[in-house]
């Protein structure tokens, strides 16, 4: 299952959440409660970083083209 990142429209906490691609829409803040959106730090970095050696990367394939799904 993915691990998308996460901020609260609420409280602006950020956090992680494995979820599935269905659920991520309905995650809530694990401190307050209130409906959360999802981030995409880690995808930008990934993806002009060039690079499958990055932390908290784990798609290794050249054919990826966003990490959408893998
Ligand atoms: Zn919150």
């Amino acid at each position: 299952m993915p691990n998308y990142d996460f901020r609260c429209k609420k409280c602006d906490h950020k956090f992680s959440s494995r979820v599935s691609y269905e659920g991520k829409d309905a995650v809530t803040c694990p401190k307050c409660d209130g409906k959360s959106e999802q981030i995409f730090t880690g995808f930008l970095y990934a993806k002009s970083a060039g690079s499958t050696t990055g932390a908290g990367g784990g798609c290794s394939s050249s054919n990826c083209s966003g990490c959408s799904g893998c």
